[in-house]
């Protein structure tokens, strides 16, 4: 379900189509689905909290255009779709390094 963990791609910045816990899957995104720097807004308020909690966020400077697919996050705390316009304060990456960590 999530992002293969052989996958060593160099990551240059953060967002959730580079995040562990995103499908693999591209879906078709509506342009109506999506704010004006390319995120998806949560629906209802119970996602809203969730969104809240875990700082999930649209970055700036983006536009609808920026973001061709949407794509489900499985993270038990977010488990909505999202862009590649957005992250929040769950995002990991099976290669990142952690040197306080025994690898
Ligand atoms: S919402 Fe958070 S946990 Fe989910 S894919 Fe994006 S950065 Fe990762």
């Amino acid at each position: 379900m999530s992002k293969n963990s052989s996958t060593k791609e160099k990551v240059l910045g953060t967002n959730c189509f580079n995040c562990k816990y995103i499908a693999n899957n591209n879906e078709p995104v509506l342009s109506q689905e999506l704010n004006s720097d390319g995120g998806i807004d949560p629906k209802n308020a119970e996602a809203m909290d969730r969104a809240e909690k875990a700082d999930l966020i649209t970055l700036p400077g983006g536009s609808k255009a920026d973001a061709t697919s949407k794509r489900f996050c499985y993270n038990k705390k977010i488990e909505m779709y999202v862009t590649v316009r957005m992250c929040c304060g769950y995002w990991d990456n099976d290669g990142v390094k952690r040197p306080w960590k025994k690898q």
